[in-house]
């Protein structure tokens, strides 16, 4: 059996903060269920001397708080986007933080674990400013998707059918570096387990009066993996909601992959194997981690994080087989 690797950088998709049947009340069965069954995962690699770095999305509980902006703008001004994510990160942070100080205490561990209010910097001319491609927030109706247009400058999309077809999109930049890197380095090789670059990290740009958050939004995995290089991170696992990456996928000929070169991963993402809003990043990220110098990548399924490891289960992305 594989031994367990020194440093791991941890991603964990939305399901493993609330299951996608949930509505995201913090204190409801489901949400609780799936974090602590996440964090007993997470323990157990801590239990075996791993040092590890977690990062999470937001996507759900910033399009949550979005939708409490808007309701409740007559009484007190909307936060804009960065501000969102970085409440968010808070939010998950605190959550994350109770889950795993009782997963570590059942195994009579008392490792320190602190949630790091993390800024990502992104590039201003990054050309994914000028097309908004992810959608965030409210649904709303033509009438007001107009609206909004008009008085707010947002990038409205029809992105479904009914009444309130339309939702805004934000740009998503390319993450360049991770603004409290030392931060989270100092954290780790201090013991203390580092939540970090939640949501992707609030997304900010260097301005002459210093750093400035945008209203963007950055990919949870592209930032994990750039967290994971600068922390010189043996392993960047990705955990979601499936057991493996996989070709022709949800079609009659799919094939699970166990083991894959980067090179080969590259050449299947090109192919447009995997689509830009859900495993693309995920491959890209393995991709651009191993390439930079990572050992191993993996993407499996939350509930199978040791295994993974362990070389198991998921699917692991390496430079030479
Ligand atoms: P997360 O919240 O963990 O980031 P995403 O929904 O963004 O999860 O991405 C995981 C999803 O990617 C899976 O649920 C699966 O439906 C989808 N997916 C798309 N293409 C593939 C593929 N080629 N192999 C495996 N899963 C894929
Ligand atoms: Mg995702």
């Amino acid at each position: 059996m594989n031994r367990i690797p020194d440093r791991i950088v941890i991603a964990l998709g939305g399901n493993a903060l609330a299951p996608p049947e949930g509505r995201g009340e913090a204190r409801a069965q489901p949400q609780r269920q799936a974090l602590r069954e996440s964090a007993r995962q997470i323990a157990q690699i801590l239990a075996e001397g791993a040092e590890v770095v977690l990062t999470h999305g937001n996507g759900p509980q910033v399009g949550h708080l979005l939708i409490q902006q808007e309701e409740a703008k007559r009484w007190v001004p909307p936060q804009p986007l960065d501000v969102c994510v970085a409440m968010t990160q808070g939010q998950i942070g605190y959550l994350l933080q109770q889950a795993l100080e009782s997963a570590l205490k059942e195994r009579g561990l008392a490792t320190p674990v602190v949630t790091v209010v993390t800024q990502v910097l992104v590039d201003p001319r990054d050309p994914a400013f000028a097309e908004p491609t992810k959608p965030v927030g409210p649904f709303y109706s033509e009438q007001e998707a107009e609206e909004l247009r008009r008085t707010k400058g947002y990038a409205l999309k029809r992105v479904g059918n009914g009444e309130r077809p339309y939702r805004r999109v934000v740009p998503s930049p390319a993450p360049l570096g991770v603004v409290e890197e030392d931060g989270v380095r100092r954290l780790v090789e201090a013991g203390c387990v580092a939540i970090a670059c939640g949501g992707g990290g609030v997304p900010v740009v260097e301005t002459p009066r210093g750093l400035e958050g945008v209203e963007a939004v950055v990919d949870k995995d592209l930032a994990s993996e750039r967290l994971a290089t600068a922390l010189g991170a043996e392993t960047l696992l990705i955990l979601t909601d499936v057991e493996r990456v996989a070709l022709h996928y949800d079609t009659p000929q799919q094939v699970d992959l166990e083991c894959l070169t980067a090179e080969e991963a590259r050449r299947y993402l090109e192919a447009g194997e995997f689509p830009p809003g859900s495993m693309g990043p995920k491959v890209e990220a393995a991709v651009k981690f191993v390439e930079n110098g990572g050992k191993r990548a993996v993407i499996a399924s939350l509930t199978r994080a040791v295994e993974a490891l362990q070389g198991r289960a998921g699917t692991t992305i390496v430079k030479v087989k």
